[in-house]
């Protein structure tokens, strides 16, 4: 059979309501076998994650304070979903015995998972499935790292005598069987992880929106959804600002070559993005897949005659950039020019020790720095195919009055990266959209 593995967001898990809708999507397709679900999320825009509630005890208990009222609180997202499903099902001794465990101290990882914990149990109720507790199959090594092989191994006996099953996200065990979470939003990765132990066909990710946007809502007036991008394509618009994923759920499905479908619950009809590994086609009216920016950058600009003939004189600018921990973004150069972008925040916990130490190091003839510049991708495997891509991305930017700071191809021909001043982003993000997507 077509095995499925499904991911519910903590927006898609909110309320009993959204249980439903989660049980309606479940059951609409035997396939989808293997639920992972995240914590409540917020109902409005007002509420609190329970994910947050639960950090927010650990820090009381650090304080010696009282966590009854806070508790309480949390309490009721989960015992009023049971209500309103009308499950018989008593969580009162789960609740005492995490409570109790927060108060000992058992962790602030602990604290954390316990959202997903108890809201995988009520799932795995309310829809008839068994129960597979992360702590027994998703496994971390001694100094943190996620120890795939391990995991890999035990989760894929464990479904072997499930056929149908929930399966909390967000956390895992420490060798030493304390719990242990990865990094917010982490539901995403243990989908992707039971995706690829049950060598699914698809890996759905259902959450509050029909799947990834050609841009940034806030920026473009209604943009239209992608259809289908690459891996590598989301790479590309995600490092640049655009989230729909955490960035480690990619890894683990996509080495087993499974496509993630993101899907929206509260739209179960909208076919979602396809995310896969490579695709023969493009859709011809497509030339570009997204639009993605990013801001705070800053340009440090050296320049010095003959640089291009001075050996080493790269390596050791970036040497400096290294020992004060600076990642750089891009790195256009010139014959006698090089700049390096790098995010401004990062610079100026060291800035003036930087430019000393660049200017030491390879004696330039000046040294700038230019903040509040911003990037722009145009990502799009089709660019590869089309002709004049370029041309049109530069005449719809001057059309629109901006002028053009930097211009990066990338190399495989998937992105052209603009700079561009920061207050130019939304014009120019519009003037692009305008230029490529004919409404
Ligand atoms: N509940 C966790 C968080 O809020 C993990 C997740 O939802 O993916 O980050």
């Amino acid at each position: 059979m077509n095995i499925k593995v499904v991911k519910f967001g903590g927006s898609s898990l909110a309320d009993a309501e959204h249980f439903r809708r989660v049980a309606a999507i479940v059951k609409a397709d035997p396939g989808r076998r293997y639920v992972v679900a995240s914590a409540p999320g917020k109902r409005d825009s007002s509420d609190t994650k329970v994910t947050d509630m639960l950090y927010q005890c650990y820090e009381l208990v650090r304080n010696h304070e009282d966590i009854s009222e806070q508790f309480a609180r949390i309490a009721e997202r989960y015992n009023s979903i049971i209500r309103d499903l009308g499950l018989s099902f008593d969580i009162g001794g789960e609740l005492d015995y995490i409570k109790n465990a927060i108060l000992h101290h058992s962790g602030r990882d602990y604290a954390a998972s316990r959202g997903e914990y108890l809201n995988s149990l009520i799932l795995a109720k309310y829809l008839g499935f068994s129960f597979i507790d992360a702590e027994s199959v998703i496994f971390f090594r001694e100094n943190g790292s996620f120890d795939d092989e391990k995991t890999n191994a035990a989760m894929r006996e464990e479904l072997a005598t499930r056929p149908y099953a929930v399966i909390p996200g967000f956390y895992g065990a420490m060798p030493n069987g304390t719990i242990k979470t990865f990094s917010r939003g982490g539901s995403d990765v243990t989908g992707s992880i039971v995706a690829r132990a049950a060598e699914a066909s698809v890996y759905e990710n259902w959450t509050d929106v029909s799947g990834c946007l050609m841009a940034d809502p806030r920026i473009v007036k209604n943009p239209r959804p992608i259809r289908t991008v690459t891996y590598r394509e989301l790479r590309e618009l995600s490092y640049m600002g655009a989230t729909v994923l955490h960035e480690d759920a990619i890894f683990p499905v996509r080495n087993a070559g499974i496509p993630i479908n993101i899907r929206n619950t509260n739209d179960p009809a909208a076919p979602g993005t396809m995310i896969v590994s490579a695709t023969g086609e493009y859709d011809s009216d497509a030339v570009i897949t997204g639009i993605a920016g990013k801001k705070g950058l800053s340009v440090i600009t050296i320049e010095k005659d003959m640089m291009n003939a001075e050996i080493g004189f790269g390596r050791r600018v970036l040497e400096v950039l290294e020992d004060y921990g600076i990642s750089f973004e891009h790195l256009p150069s010139g014959v006698d020019t090089m700049s390096v972008v790098v995010n401004t925040s990062m610079l100026d916990d060291h800035r003036e020790r930087v430019l000393a130490a660049i200017s030491r190091s390879v004696h330039p003839d000046s040294i700038v720095v230019e903040d509040g510049m911003a990037l722009l991708a145009v990502v799009g495997r089709g660019m590869v195919k089309s002709k004049g891509t370029a041309a049109r991305v530069f005449d719809a930017i001057a059309s629109a009055g901006i002028n053009i700071r930097m211009i990066d191809q990338g190399s495989s021909e998937l992105n052209i990266i603009i700079g561009i001043e920061e207050d130019d982003l939304n014009a120019a993000t519009n003037a692009i959209y305008r230029e490529f997507v004919k409404e």
